[in-house]
């Protein structure tokens, strides 16, 4: 069942990653002289002060820490409690904060490959990356 979120607020700077997920990519932000990402994304590289640049990543990675959330803060999410919160470490080594989603809580495991996807929000311009487990 697809669930839509409240839309993305607060860091502007990451609006095109909500974009992109609306277009069903996983859009990260990259430093081309640092070879490095950088999330959540700034203004410019927080190293050398280069613009960022948007890649898109394959939407593999693993689950490297969860915790099971049994109250719903958020109130789309009150019918799905408990779920998961996780960093994600995406196969190009970028991490960040997403939900495993479409499994009970209990089947998640530190280590665990997910597969991106995308579901919408309020806003019809931006999209949420979420992650399933893979096999
Ligand atoms: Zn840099």
């Amino acid at each position: 069942m697809a669930m839509i979120h409240s839309a993305p607020r607060g860091n502007r700077e990451a609006r095109p990653h909500w974009v992109a997920a609306r277009e069903g990519r996983l859009a990260m932000p990259f430093c081309q002289p640092c070879n490095a990402w950088n999330w959540p994304p700034a203004g410019a590289c927080p190293h050398c002060g280069t613009a960022l640049t948007w890649r898109d990543c394959s939407g593999a990675g693993r689950v490297v820490s969860f915790s099971i959330v049994r109250r719903a803060v958020q109130p789309e999410w009150k019918d799905h409690a408990p779920y998961v919160v996780a960093v994600i470490e995406l196969a190009e080594g970028v991490r960040l904060l997403s939900n495993v989603v479409d499994c009970p809580a209990e089947e998640v495991t530190m280590g665990a490959a997910v597969q991106v996807a995308f579901h919408e929000t309020t806003d019809p311009e931006l999209g949420l990356p979420v992650f399933r487990l893979v096999g």
